[in-house]
């Protein structure tokens, strides 16, 4: 069995219970930190152990905290991302639904080591049953002292609320979200300046994933040593992985950084193999963002060695011949897939989810979703593959946040790989015309 942290009492009766997460030493952390700690000495461990921010971007979260402006007389703020939407990417709903104090307690902690003593759950709009879930959870926790005006007896003091988004995608971008939070339109803003500079209510702010923040009172318990000796280089930790598709045991699973892909999606004890007896034929890493991989380059790198579930690993050889962990969404497709299909289907959730401030961005995922349908349709031409790289490549880069990227990656990256399942497509028009089309013929 692989080294579990942040969902070694999943299966304890009541775990969704203060009295049961404190009885299986939930909250140590915060006595420790409130009482025996610093905030620098907090954020050091953090730094030491070598987190790498679980939204996506892997960026170093002792890193992040420490650009947090703390000259300036402002309030500081702390706001935990729950806006989880990335297609394929589920695991911080199942934290926050089964193991809500774990949330709660990271949260206190790190808005601690920031200063902070206002923050802010910024959750999913459909996520409305996971609201109540946790409003008891911080009515528990401040009954037992641990939120509220001088907590434990310290001069510390926090304010812990829930606010619900609307359901839209660009929410999840942090710049967007703080407009969110101050009441506007969630369109993104310019960077920089940094939210650790200039963010909620232009005062410093930092922007966590659910995951990164529950993983903090793992570190403070351990030591931010002990918690870098677990995965593998600069891939410290455990992290959280939703996978999904055509596997025998979907769900969401706890690895150690550096466990090899193989062993992740054929072995029991995680995907337990492809469905129905059948060959995998892609994989998309990390989320829809991520570029799709065919199932060689997704086993092995391009230099042969096996593919680790790590950042580095996972992006070995770049875009060429690599992907990214991403969020750690991980969808598997089986020899059937329609990578056309399933391509054409992310297109038209960027289209749908661009707020339209960058015109590259705006326009482009309504052409790549266009030209992609008519492929799929049986309406394509040759040309029409070469325009849709060609799209991609006008979007990336040239946008204000990076959902234009995450809309081009996609598309670029299953032309790159599967270039003759589109020339098949504009081969035989008469055969994709039945959506089942690939499921028929393997
Ligand atoms: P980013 O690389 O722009 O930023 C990463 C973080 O580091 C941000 O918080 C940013 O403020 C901070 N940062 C970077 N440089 C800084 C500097 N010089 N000074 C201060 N702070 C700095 O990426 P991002 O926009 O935060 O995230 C993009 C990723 O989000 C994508 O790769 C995608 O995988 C992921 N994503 C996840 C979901 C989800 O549901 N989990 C949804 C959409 C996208
Ligand atoms: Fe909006 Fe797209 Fe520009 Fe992001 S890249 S700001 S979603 S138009």
């Amino acid at each position: 069995m692989g080294r579990k942290l942040l969902l070694k009492d999943i299966n304890v009766p009541g775990i969704k219970s203060f009295e049961v997460y404190r009885k299986m030493g939930g909250y140590a952390s915060v006595e420790k930190a409130l009482k025996t700690m610093t905030p620098d000495s907090v954020m050091e461990e953090v730094k030491k152990s070598g987190l790498r921010g679980r939204g996506g971007a892997g960026f170093p979260t002792g890193m992040k905290w420490s650009f947090l402006d703390r000259k300036s007389d402002k309030p500081r703020y702390l706001i935990c991302n729950a806006d989880e939407s990335e297609p394929g990417t589920f695991k911080d709903r199942f934290l926050m639904e089964y193991l809500p104090h774990a949330l709660i307690e990271g949260m206190i902690v790190s808005s601690f080591a920031l200063g902070a003593n206002t923050s802010y759950i910024y959750m999913r709009g459909e996520f409305r049953w996971i609201f109540p879930i946790l409003e008891k959870a911080i009515e528990e926790a401040r009954a037992a002292g641990f939120l509220g005006n001088n907590m434990l007896g310290t001069d510390y003091s926090l304010e812990l609320y829930v606010h619900s988004g609307g359901g839209a995608y660009i929410c999840g971008e942090e710049t967007a979200q703080i407009e969110s939070l101050e009441g506007k339109r969630g369109n993104p803003r310019n960077k920089p300046p940094f939210p650790a500079v200039v963010g909620l209510y232009g005062c410093p702010t930092v922007v966590n994933n659910v995951e990164s923040i529950a993983t903090v009172p793992h570190i403070l318990n351990m030591g931010g040593d002990e918690y870098a000796k677990i995965g593998i280089g600069k891939s410290t930790g455990t992290k959280l992985i939703s996978a999904s598709g055509h596997i025998n045991k979907p769900g969401v699973y706890e690895i150690e950084l550096g466990l090899p892909v193989e062993e992740f999606i054929y072995s029991d004890e995680y995907c337990g193999g492809i469905w129905k007896g059948r060959k995998m034929k892609a994989c998309v890493p990390g989320g829809s963002s991520v570029p799709i991989l065919p199932t060689e380059l997704m086993l092995k790198t391009a230099k042969g060695e096996p593919r680790l579930m790590s950042y580095e690993s996972l992006s070995d050889g770049g875009f060429a011949t690599g992907s990214m962990l991403g969020s750690g969404g991980f969808i598997v497709f089986d020899e059937t897939a329609c990578i056309v299909r399933n391509t054409w289907t992310y297109a038209r959730f960027y289209h749908h989810e661009s707020c339209g401030q960058c015109s590259p961005c705006r326009e482009g995922t309504g052409w790549m979703e266009k030209v992609l349908h008519r492929i799929e349709t049986g309406h394509g031409k040759m040309s029409d593959i070469d325009l849709l790289v060609d799209v991609a490549k006008k979007i990336e880069g040239n946008t204000i946040c990076p959902l234009g990227d995450a809309a081009a990656w996609p598309v670029a990256a299953a032309v790159r790989h599967f270039r003759e399942e589109f020339e098949y497509h504009v081969r035989y028009p008469e055969k994709v015309k039945d959506p089942k089309h690939f499921e028929k013929e393997p």
